[in-house]
């Protein structure tokens, strides 16, 4: 049963994060930040990613080695720009980077390279040299790779935790394209192959430079009854690999689990559901060795940071009726919102409806679909959808969308990239507006295509 405490703190913080949206919304209409020449903008409010950030770093304190506390670490993939990145640095993160664009990101932002983990299944040679001198910590893939870190190695011992990131193939969440802890799965050392734990076993009894172990089982749509396994299986052989290092007269060997992202996002409501408070009390239970003391924590949260804090806004252009459905036609699609809506079924979002003026629209309710601009017919971010019946120079907002959405675009129809405000607005006062990202220029766009 939930504490009802907790769910009351819980209650009024969805009511404050939706009133500083409401408030957001009107003020950027108030102040023309949507025109005919930007009718598109995303926003992200800086006080709940404040919040979100310090209640991750409140339900991992006290645990785990206390001279190392725990590193969380962005999955710079959820936000990939620096002036966030900057912010979550000023507020205690890491970086995970999964590309040499994210390391550069990373650094760009200002986080030190031992706040950075590397982590992807095609680094080249050069990638994983430069993150080696620099101190980054690698997660390896697969046995491949770990042979080119053998030749690192050889020349200097890693400044930073190296491991590899294991695949507990605990299988599928309720997304396939978001389970990497599949029996096939493309990422990782599969665990549970004929032989592969001897194998793992044995690669670490040979390099004393490995100290670390990596799993992350996949992001939305995991339960976390599945995660909490995944980081089960990773310290019950971290424990086995430091039996073995210390029966072999070695010291204790694996010192740092990284237990990667992916907390699931609640899209259907403003509450923060599941909490990291609730993944960390499951882990206390179901992997209590990673707590006891003897490790550093590493964790590579993404959606779950940002998710909550952004919402896209977007003027209604046109609307129409066909084959008696409604349609709004409005100006954010595909471009901003790629995986709503070429999987609608993984990825619904909400649509919130406010008026010309920016207030919360009182229109009627009405089945409407919500269209973006894009060229092909499947452009629809709500199918079907009651909403307040939308007008022409109304907005409409695309809500829990500040992780993978608008600083992840997609290039279709030479949409230009919209802006990315960070706000803060308190009730009673004027909100204030940041510049994350400025709106892509059409000269820009024309430039960046070879023009
Ligand atoms: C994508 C990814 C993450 C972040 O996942 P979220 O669901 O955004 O929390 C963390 N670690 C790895 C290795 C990833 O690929």
């Amino acid at each position: 049963m939930a504490d009802p405490n907790e769910t009351a703190a819980a209650d009024g913080a969805a009511a404050r994060l939706h009133a500083r949206r409401d408030l957001a919304v009107a003020a950027a209409v108030r102040r023309g930040l949507l025109d005919d020449t930007a009718p598109l903008i995303a926003l992200l409010d800086l006080r709940t990613v404040r919040e979100t950030v310090a209640a991750l770093h409140d339900a991992f304190a006290a645990t785990g080695d206390p001279a190392r506390p725990a590193l969380h670490t962005f999955a710079v993939k959820a936000g990939s720009l620096v002036p966030v990145l900057r912010l979550l640095r000023d507020l205690g993160m890491g970086a995970e980077v999964a590309s040499p664009g994210e390391l550069a990101l990373a650094r760009a932002a200002g986080v030190p390279a031992e706040r950075i983990v590397l982590d992807s299944p095609a680094k080249t040679t050069t990638e994983l040299r430069e993150a080696w001198a620099l101190g980054v910590a690698i997660n390896a893939d697969n046995p491949q790779e770990l042979v080119r870190l053998d030749t690192l190695a050889a020349d200097r011992p890693p400044r930073a935790p190296v491991g590899l990131r294991i695949n507990p193939q605990l299988g599928a969440g309720s997304i396939d394209a978001m389970s990497t802890a599949t029996a096939t799965s493309k990422f990782g050392f599969a665990l549970r192959d004929p032989g592969a734990r001897d194998r793992v076993l044995r690669a670490y009894a040979d390099r004393p430079w490995l100290t670390a172990l990596h799993c992350h089982v996949g992001s939305q749509g995991m339960p976390l009854d599945r995660m909490a396994a995944g980081v089960a299986v990773i310290v019950e052989l971290a424990e086995e690999i430091n039996a073995a290092a210390v029966a072999a007269g070695r010291r204790t060997q694996v010192d740092t689990l990284d237990i990667g992202g992916g907390l699931a996002v609640n899209f259907d409501s403003d509450e923060v559901a599941p909490s990291y408070r609730e993944f960390a009390q499951l882990l206390r239970d179901r992997a209590p060795a990673a707590f006891g003391g003897r490790y550093r924590i590493v964790t590579e949260f993404g959606r779950s940071v940002l998710a909550e804090a952004g919402a896209i806004l977007a003027r209604v252009e046109y609307t129409k009726d066909a084959g008696g459905r409604r349609i709004a036609v409005t100006h954010a699609g595909a471009q901003v919102a790629t995986r709503t809506v070429f999987a609608p079924e993984a990825w619904p979002l909400r649509v919130a409806a406010y008026d010309a003026e920016g207030r919360p629209a009182t229109t009627t309710p009405l089945r409407q679909d919500v269209a973006g601009p894009c060229c092909f017919a499947g452009d629809l971010v709500a199918r079907d959808r009651e909403v307040p019946e939308l007008r022409p120079g109304d907005h409409v907002a695309l809500l829990d969308t500040g992780a993978y959405y608008a600083s992840t675009p997609f290039g279709y129809n030479s949409l230009p990239r919209p802006a990315v405000l960070g706000f803060t607005a308190d009730p009673g006062g004027e909100p204030r507006f940041t510049t994350l990202r400025s709106a892509q220029t059409i000269e820009e766009l024309v430039a960046e295509s070879g023009g």
